[in-house]
């Protein structure tokens, strides 16, 4: 995905003020080094909402890492802060972990499932969805179509 400026955007976690009184950090952002703006991932728009609609009308915890909510930005900021990678490296070693967290997942949800944990099972659909989310930037598209 390219910038209007015809520039690469790079992919980097960033605070971002939501609304003037919400701050999330560790949010994966597209980043023009060029025009020095950034986006947030097109389809992590709607996750990024869920996230402060937990928040609740009136929140009192007004900053919170997005790490700690979301499957995708939380296995990206692990891979980020555990070392400095080329931009090639970093887009394997993402897709890499990707579809191990996926397949841990499916296990997990295997088990979830077999136990009749409803309340389990919920929760491991909701974070495997949260992974599915196309980075456009990387091309990386996994389809969660299993039952
Ligand atoms: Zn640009």
């Amino acid at each position: 995905m390219k910038c209007n400026c015809e520039q690469h955007l790079n992919l980097e976690l960033r605070t971002v003020m939501y609304t003037r009184s919400v701050m999330i950090r560790h949010v994966p952002v597209l980043v023009c080094d060029h025009c020095l703006t950034y986006e947030l991932i097109p389809s992590m728009r709607p996750d990024l909402k869920k996230c402060v609609d937990l928040l609740g009308p009136d929140p009192s915890n007004t900053s919170f890492s997005l790490a700690d909510y979301h499957e995708l930005a939380n296995l990206i900021y692990e891979v980020m802060t555990e070392a400095d990678y080329s931009e090639d490296g970093l887009k394997r070693k993402l897709e890499y972990e990707i579809q191990e967290r996926i397949n841990l997942l499916l296990d997990l949800y295997k088990m979830a499932d077999r136990m009749h944990d409803i309340a389990w099972v919920g929760e491991l659909r909701n974070r495997l969805s949260q992974l599915s989310v196309i980075l456009p930037e990387m091309n990386v598209f996994q389809q969660m179509n299993e039952k």
